[in-house]
């Protein structure tokens, strides 16, 4: 297929496992401060409700309603003062640890990096993501990825968040690159899949829950190495 010459990609969820990282990340504090002593007895509690109160935030501050060091410390707060836990200055503690540790982690996606590699030789690569910089950038240190991406945007550098248009605009334009001619690939439906579609770019949803969905999308696939198939 040779109708692509630009390919972006979302980081977290698509290629980093962030999820994975997440858990050992906090599952590793939850033991360092004895937790389990402290009103958390069970840290697989602890983590589900602290992923719905960070989903929570985190669409909060896409639309601009808080800013990056109040979600970062509040969604803490929130999930610890469920637990009985309400001490702000903890809850700061522990998200500057999580935040200075996770990305150490290197947990990729299976296939990422052969993926990666596979596709270099065909079309030139960048990343699109929402992440914080700082932060980003340590994954990519930490997983070795840095070196396939021709650019990278995040939102912080372009001002605005996946969906907006203007963040794609702005990814496009740093990769001389014109949407025909140009793929975005994602995990969410919302944030890259239709925030694509709306740029005119053809869209790839990476959906490896297979959850069912009803959105008109170019291609979709459950597992990065089926991505040699299609490209
Ligand atoms: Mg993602």
């Amino acid at each position: 297929m040779k109708k692509y010459k630009h390919i972006f990609f979302d980081l977290d969820h698509t290629l980093y496992d962030f999820e994975r990282s997440t858990f050992e990340t906090l599952s590793e504090l939850c033991d360092k401060y004895n937790l389990t002593d402290k009103g958390i007895p069970v840290f697989k509690y602890f983590y589900n409700r602290y992923l719905e109160i960070n989903d929570r935030f985190w669409g909060q501050y896409r639309k601009g309603k808080i800013e990056k060091p109040f979600l970062n410390v509040e969604r803490f707060h929130v999930t610890f003062q469920e637990f009985g836990i309400d001490d702000r200055d903890f809850a700061g503690k522990f998200a500057t640890e999580y935040v200075e540790n996770a990305p150490l982690k290197n947990t990729l996606f299976p296939g990422a990096h052969e993926t990666l590699e596979y596709l270099q030789d065909k079309y030139i690569l960048h990343l699109i993501t929402n992440g914080f910089e700082e932060v980003q950038e340590k994954k990519l240190n930490t997983t070795g990825l840095r070196k396939y991406f021709k650019t990278i945007t995040t939102s912080e550098e372009a001002g605005v968040k996946k969906p907006d248009p203007a963040i794609f605009h702005y990814a496009l334009s740093k990769a001389g690159a014109v949407p025909e001619e140009s793929l975005m690939i994602g995990d969410n439906l919302e944030v890259d899949i239709l925030g694509a579609k709306n740029v005119g770019m053809d869209q790839m949803f990476f959906n490896i829950e297979k959850t069912p969905h009803n959105g008109k999308i170019t291609f979709e696939i459950s597992e990065l190495i089926e991505i040699r198939g299609l490209l």
